[in-house]
């Protein structure tokens, strides 16, 4: 697979990777097309308390692009108006440190709609989040929380130093307070990515293994465990290109590719705002500057309703090949 000037496989020079949409309509020939929304997506921002080697967003504790109150407002308007969307998705960053979360949360619990926090866990440590745990608890916040590993010694690698060790301190918090026992109103989902260049194992199997050790190791109980593939983008692209596996990578991706994946793909059901209001088909998309497929920019206030990108194209480029290779993958898990 060449590729030229050793640039990372963004949209501008995705030509050198091979092409998606024809893989797509190789299998259907309208390609990939959107249904009817049902999921709000909103990444509120690029600030994080940390700064992990795989993250696409390439968030950290210097980020200043913060979703500001209007725009936070203007999502709760949308929600409002558009009672197909029955799920707010709230991803960064870490959602929580964006000054406007708890008002997403309380707005969209009062709505009726399910709510997503995508929490790395440490942030429950956070000063000034110190009653976070009881807040998502008393908005029956569903928390999604990464932990790419039951070991030590692979999350502190990706994570950073004692990431594991705040993590679980994190998940027994969370289980204090009825998280993770089976119970719908304390939904608490674990995500596993893989730890370097290679796809995630199977995800009922591996569950099965992060629910033993995590119970005997540490006591620690949980939900479900989502499997993610690394999306070859941002800052997971950047370390395969130091360490000369980017092409390597792409090559397993497209390699396994599976036509049977692509009915599930989250972006037929699901838009993503970014923290300025502009909307696009994914937050990998949204990472990459990646328009909205129907082509015309669209913002979070020259769109109103969700109905209208039905059966609107979806964009796509080299890098979707990561959300259907094997099982597939998405942000609720794989996808098979
Ligand atoms: S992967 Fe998550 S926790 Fe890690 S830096 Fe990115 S947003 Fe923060
Ligand atoms: S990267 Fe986004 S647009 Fe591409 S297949 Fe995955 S969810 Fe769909």
């Amino acid at each position: 697979m060449a590729r030229s000037g050793g640039a990372l496989p963004q949209p501008e020079n995705a030509e050198s990777f091979p092409d998606f949409s024809a893989a797509a309509r190789a299998v259907s020939p309208e390609g990939l097309r959107r249904e009817r929304v049902t999921t709000l997506q909103v990444n509120v921002g690029k600030l994080c308390n940390m700064a992990c080697h795989h993250c696409h967003v390439d968030a950290g504790p210097k980020r200043r692009e913060i979703m500001p109150r209007k725009v936070a407002e203007r999502v709760i308007e949308l929600l409002a108006a558009n009672p197909a969307v029955a799920t707010l998705d709230l991803t960064g960053g870490a959602p929580e440190l964006n000054p406007s979360f708890r008002r997403l949360v309380t707005e969209a619990r009062r709505l009726g709609r399910e709510v997503i926090d995508r929490c790395n866990l440490s942030v429950l440590f956070e000063r000034g989040q110190e009653d976070l745990a009881e807040f998502l608890a008393a908005n029956e916040a569903h928390v999604v929380a990464s932990l790419p590993c039951y070991s030590a010694a692979n999350v502190d690698r990706q994570r950073g130093n004692r990431a594991f060790e705040t993590s679980i301190g994190g998940l027994r918090r969370l289980n204090q307070l009825g998280y993770g026992c089976d119970d719908p109103s304390r939904r608490l989902d674990l995500v596993y990515n893989p730890v370097g260049a290679f796809l995630p194992p199977a995800q009922a199997e591996l569950e099965g293994r992060y629910k033993d050790e995590l119970r005997r190791g540490f006591g620690v109980e949980f939900d479900r465990l989502l499997t993610i593939t690394n999306m070859p983008i941002k800052r997971f692209a950047a370390w395969l290109e130091k360490a000369g596996q980017l092409d390597a990578y792409m090559g397993l991706l497209v390699n396994h590719f599976n036509p049977a994946t692509l009915p599930g793909l989250m972006c037929r059901s699901l838009v993503s705002v970014a923290w300025d209001g502009t909307v696009y088909d994914c937050d990998f998309n949204q990472m990459l500057g990646l328009a909205l497929g129907a082509g015309e920019e669209r913002t979070v206030w020259n769109l109103s309703d969700f109905e209208a990108l039905a059966q609107r194209d979806v964009a796509t480029g080299s890098h979707c090949f990561g959300c259907t290779a094997g099982a597939g993958s998405s942000c609720s898990g794989a996808l098979q």
